[in-house]
């Protein structure tokens, strides 16, 4: 685990007398020397341009000069950009992100310095107000935009010449002929400060008493991790907005980091509900003036929350006082390209650097972070029950083999007759699923023709909404064919498996009256669209709600009393490390969105494995002796957390040549106690997008630097042409 590795960071250095190292946003192992011009004063953190080869790029400076460029090839810094200096602990953050996750530092610089536009001085808008003495004569297409610009603030031409319904040119004419005053506009929208003391919801007695904790903590103004653990329906938002504000009332900025950020719409109705105004988002949707608006608020303290996705992590605060990683057990934490980290992990090494308190939130948390709580490095706080007296809801299995679906359905009398009770009852009803589509697999009766992506080896997904097949590794689809390809049958395909799509066709079959929608990242279009069918939902224009796992997040739905889930065994396949961890932790939260008000509520696993821990878990709620089983059989084996784990992918076109230098990187292991180095194998997706992909693990335990030991072996063996390799420290997937 990220927080405990004690590897220091790059050395910072003074600047040095007329050279300084600049750090540059590119795949490079550490700063290049520039000459500080004649005038110029930098210091360690400031943004500076620097000519590189032909062009002009912004960089960091980072320290002093090496030295090791003559001095007659030395090139100047052209120049200071305007922003505030990048402050020492964030360059420590950097380099130490670099440092653990084996990646360039300039790679770690880049995902600090993702929007260019925002380090240049920020271009003022030019807007219009009508000018005390209007010309006599005048068109009417004139004086509608007198009339409109008559009124209130100046505005833009472009704006001017909407409201009055006329062309650029008219607006243009009356500026030129002294109508229309020119005045400068707000560079940027800006964002309102939240009033800490805008009245919130009373807490109950145990939210009470873990808001106090909380707010202890962030107003102690040091270090600390905090895991706020509470069920489904506890109210851990409320009670972590509790922190936000101390941290508002000192004056210091809040991070919220929230996953899958574009289905917040309910979350950011509860913060302006508790603060009165919107906070800063920060997401890759972001439109580009909107994202240098937000970098620059975020710089200059002018944007107080900042609630955001992972990369929200790099963005410039200037006073950061408190990170809360909600969801904290969400596996979208991880990011798996370029400097492949865990967000969450990296939020607690940002607070450690920075001398401020981390929140963890979770109904599930990790285990990593349950034994840091065990082993006394994390505070623990608790809430045991649902707010307002909602009871957890009662979950149940439904035995495939004793209890099946007719042939060719999905859904168990016992299901259908729960939705059934459900929807007579007025209430809702929620059938998870995990797979988007209508079916995952299309077969040729005639010869048992599988369809196959050719760019990977996987099947292509029948979406029979959008009339194809589609690959879901690497976004291939085609329609579908009217012969096989294989053999020529015609019409001869046959759909295996149920997708989301599939289950909703039953369930219009089944109940033709019920109003129900399928919720799945490709059947909405956007966030707005996941907030309006979030809303419906909500407001009861839904009866039943069909979805993948985005359904599970969060959302607080108060008639929903049944939710089935259609393949509890889903996730289960596989011989991933976390594969049990993980679908308890889905499951649980798709429960979690039973019953959240007065009506109970009622879960139903469909499940082939009943007596599975995991099941078994579920249906006990006992997560402590899931957790404790997990553990010891973790422990047991070196796993993680309490071992160390890396994936080595090795990738390219050529499969020879990716097999030959996995072979070759296998034998250059260096022998270490305690590390053992697993494979060189055909990883479990053996072809991703036309690229063969070849794996080695290597396990360690805890007293290996298992960094040292990685960049000792890679440093030794090149990696050709035509062939990437991706270092992946304590991987998540194991695809
Ligand atoms: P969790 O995140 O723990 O699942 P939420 O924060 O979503 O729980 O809270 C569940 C529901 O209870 C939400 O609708 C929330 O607004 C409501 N709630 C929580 N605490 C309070 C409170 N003190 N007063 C009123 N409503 C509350
Ligand atoms: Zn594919």
């Amino acid at each position: 685990m990220a927080s405990t590795t004690a590897t220091s960071p790059q050395p910072v250095g003074t600047t040095g007398a007329g050279t300084v190292g600049v750090l540059l946003p590119l795949p490079l192992r550490g700063p290049y020397d520039y000459r500080v011009p004649a005038g110029m004063a930098v210091a360690p953190g400031d943004f500076v341009s620097v000519p590189l080869g032909p062009r002009q790029v912004a960089g960091v400076v980072w320290g002093a000069g090496q030295g090791d460029v003559p001095p007659a090839k030395l090139r100047s810094i052209a120049a200071k950009l305007p922003v505030p200096p990048m402050p020492r602990y964030r360059r420590e953050f950097l380099g130490w992100l670099a440092n653990y996750t084996v990646s360039p530092v300039g790679a770690a610089l880049r995902l600090a310095m993702s929007v260019p536009a925002a380090l240049s001085e920020p271009r003022f808008r030019v807007g219009y107000v009508a000018a005390a003495n209007p010309p006599a004569k005048l068109t009417a297409q004139r004086r509608r935009v007198l009339e409109v610009a008559a009124g209130g603030s100046p505005r833009s031409a472009a704006d001017l010449a909407e409201a009055a319904g006329v062309g650029a040119g008219v607006v243009r004419a009356l500026a030129d002929a002294g109508a229309l005053v020119p005045v400068r506009l707000a560079a940027e929208e800006g964002f309102t400060r939240p009033d800490p003391h805008h009245t919130g919801l009373a807490l109950s007695g145990a939210q009470g008493q873990a808001a106090a904790e909380l707010r202890a903590a962030a107003g102690a103004g040091d270090f600390s991790v905090t895991l706020l653990e509470g069920v489904t329906g506890s109210g851990k938002t409320e009670v972590y907005f509790a922190a936000v504000a101390e941290a508002l009332a000192r004056g210091r900025q809040a991070l919220v980091m929230v996953p899958e950020i574009a289905l917040t719409a309910q979350w950011l109705e509860r913060f302006h509900a508790r603060f009165g105004v919107a906070p800063a988002e920060w997401h890759s949707e972001l439109p580009m003036a909107r994202r240098r608006a937000t970098w620059r608020a975020v710089a200059d303290g002018t944007a107080p929350v900042v609630v955001g996705a992972r990369s929200a992590l790099f963005l410039p605060y200037a006073d950061l006082g408190l990170v809360v990683v909600d969801e904290e057990h969400d596996g979208s934490y991880k990011q798996e390209e370029g400097v492949i980290y865990n967000a969450r992990d990296m939020a607690v090494v940002l607070g450690r650097l920075a001398h401020i308190p981390v929140v963890l939130v979770s109904a599930t948390p990790s285990l990593e972070t349950v034994v840091n709580v065990q082993s006394g490095r994390y505070r623990h706080l608790q809430l045991p029950d649902r707010f307002g007296g909602a009871e957890l809801p009662t979950i149940s299995a439904v035995d495939l083999r004793t209890d099946p679906p007719p042939r060719g359905h999905w859904l168990s009398p016992t299901v259908v007759k729960a939705v059934g009770e459900a929807l007579a009852a007025g209430s809702q009803a929620m059938l998870f699923l995990n797979r988007r589509g209508y079916a995952p697999l299309t077969l040729c009766r005639s010869c048992g023709h599988r369809m196959e992506c050719p760019n990977c080896q996987a099947w292509l997904v029948e979406h029979r909404h959008a009339g194809r097949l589609e690959c879901h590794h690497c976004g291939f689809h085609a329609a579908i064919p009217e012969k096989c390809p294989n053999c020529t049958a015609p019409n001869s395909f046959a759909a295996c498996g149920p997708g989301v799509e599939r289950v909703a066709e039953e369930v219009a079959r089944l109940f033709p009256e019920a109003r129900a929608a399928v919720m799945a990242s490709d059947t909405i279009a956007g966030p707005t669209a996941a907030a309006d069918l979030v809303r419906a939902v909500a407001e009861h224009r839904v009866d039943v709600l069909i979805g993948t796992q985005i359904v599970a997040k969060g959302h607080h739905f108060p008639l929903l009393t049944v939710v089935a889930v259609v393949d509890a065994d889903l996730g289960l396949a596989g011989g991933d490390l976390r594969a049990a961890e993980r679908t308890y932790q889905l499951l649980s939260q798709v429960a979690g969105r039973a019953g959240r008000a007065e009506r109970p509520g009622r879960v139903f696993l469909q499940t082939y494995a009943p007596e599975h821990p995991v099941m078994e878990a579920l249906l006990s709620g006992d997560r402590d002796a899931f957790i404790a089983r997990e553990a010891t059989e973790r422990r047991d084996h070196d796993l993680p957390p309490f071992g160390r784990m890396v994936a080595l992918i090795a990738s390219g076109t050529d499969p020879d040549r990716v097999a030959q230098f996995v072979r070759a990187l296998a034998r250059a292991a260096p022998a270490v106690p305690d590390v053992h180095v697993l494979g060189p194998a055909p990883a479990p997706l053996a072809v991703l997008r036309g690229r063969h992909r070849h794996r080695l693990l290597v396990k360690a335990t805890r007293a290996v630097n298992v960094q040292d030991y990685l960049r000792r072996w890679l440093g030794a063996v090149p990696v050709p042409g035509g062939v990437h390799l991706a270092v992946d420290v304590d991987p998540y997937s194991f695809l």
